[in-house]
């Protein structure tokens, strides 16, 4: 069980803008699952901009993020999906943070690509 100060302070760590730990769990041998949701309770439907607050089911998957130290972290991602009243279809709500299809982060992507660059330039001199 993690107590309210814990999820904060890991709320905190993680430092994703709008997004609330829920939960984290620790496997031995694997590293830290965070289970993330965003805090907004409604979204806005990508065909007519109307929001809604209305879920239609949830969806999780798994990313991983930027290790801590030797542990590797991981980002349960509990997505909602919402149904538009006026489309009468669901969608995704928009998670700035990981883009679609993507198995990691923006983030951990742009960290990837600085590394690729510093290595080129150190290649350079
Ligand atoms: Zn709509």
């Amino acid at each position: 069980m993690s107590t309210k100060k814990e999820l904060k302070l890991l709320t905190e760590l993680l430092n994703l803008e709008g997004v609330n730990v829920y939960s984290h769990r620790q496997y031995e041998g694997i590293g830290i699952i965070l289970q993330i949701e965003a805090i907004d309770r409604e979204s806005i439907c990508g065909r007519c901009g109307l929001k809604s607050n209305k879920i239609h089911q949830n969806r999780r998957h798994i990313i991983k993020d930027l290790s801590w130290g030797e542990k590797a972290v991981f980002l349960e991602i509990n997505r909602k999906q919402f149904k538009c009243e006026k489309c009468q279809k669901p969608f995704s709500e928009e998670m700035g943070f990981v883009k679609e299809r993507r198995t990691y982060p923006k983030r951990l992507a742009n960290d990837r690509e600085k590394n690729q660059a510093g290595k080129n330039s150190k290649r350079k001199a």
